[in-house]
């Protein structure tokens, strides 16, 4: 019977091999192969809960952000954005599990609250949508509820389209790009909870900041944020 099962696993693994999410060789393990997995890349780091940046790169003096806590999992380095848009553009389910076991693994053991009421993720307008064809901020928010076993509820929306943040220069500029542009859901009742806001790259933390701050108006109790990427600044723009 073993031997069955083992001989089925290496049929399947010859039809269906596994593709390195970053540098697509086929690999016999899950997810990286043996080298892309000891790269340095994707050693976690022990982040600031403020800012969600290294102890050395922590910018809370620069920002104020309506979140109380941010756990980030991966710095958005060349081979970590390959893997993560592998998933984000191309719809590869595979890195969507990685990604989110990680997030997961990390809220687990890293935030400062574990009562968490309902698992929620920054909206994306819907030309957005149709023009990806699906959420992926939805599908990493939805499969680590799976995972921690919170549930899963839309609460924001974005109404209009705006200019994407990643177009934006300049921190203060994409604070201001995000003023009013989401929503708390009308029947959304958020009121004394506690809620995990999953988003997939922080920049600045404009677009978290922005949703968190709608929550709390809308009564929320606490907004912990936590993104899949996060792009370190560049000295010369956090000694500015
Ligand atoms: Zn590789
Ligand atoms: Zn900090």
């Amino acid at each position: 019977m073993r031997l069955l099962s083992k001989l089925t696993e290496n049929l399947i693994t010859l039809l269906f091999p596994n593709i390195c999410l970053n540098c697509r060789k086929i690999t016999p393990l899950k997810y990286f192969c043996k080298d892309c997995r000891n790269s340095a890349s994707y050693i976690h780091l022990k982040t600031c809960p403020d800012c969600g940046l290294p102890q050395k790169l922590c910018d809370c003096k620069w920002n104020f952000y309506y979140f109380d806590e941010i756990i980030s999992c991966f710095e958005a380095d060349e081979a970590t954005k390959r893997s993560f848009y592998s998933f984000k553009f191309g719809g590869n389910l595979v890195g969507a599990e990685f990604f989110s076991k990680e997030m997961s693994k990390r809220i687990k053991n890293n935030s400062l609250y574990l009562d968490l009421d309902v698992i929620t993720s920054v909206p994306s307008h819907r030309s957005t949508l149709r023009e990806r064809g699906y959420d992926q901020v939805k599908v990493l928010a939805k499969d680590i509820s799976k995972i921690i076993k919170v549930k899963y509820q839309p609460l924001l929306r974005q109404p209009s389209p705006s200019p994407k943040q990643h177009e934006t220069e300049g921190i203060a500029e994409r604070f201001t790009n995000v003023l009013g542009k989401y929503e708390v859901l009308k029947n959304a009742d958020v009121r004394d909870k506690t809620i995990l806001l999953v988003d997939d790259i922080k920049t600045t933390g404009a677009t978290l900041s922005q949703c968190a701050r709608e929550l709390k108006l809308a009564g929320a109790k606490c907004v912990v944020a936590v993104s899949a990427l996060t792009v370190y600044p560049k000295k010369d723009n956090v000694e500015k």
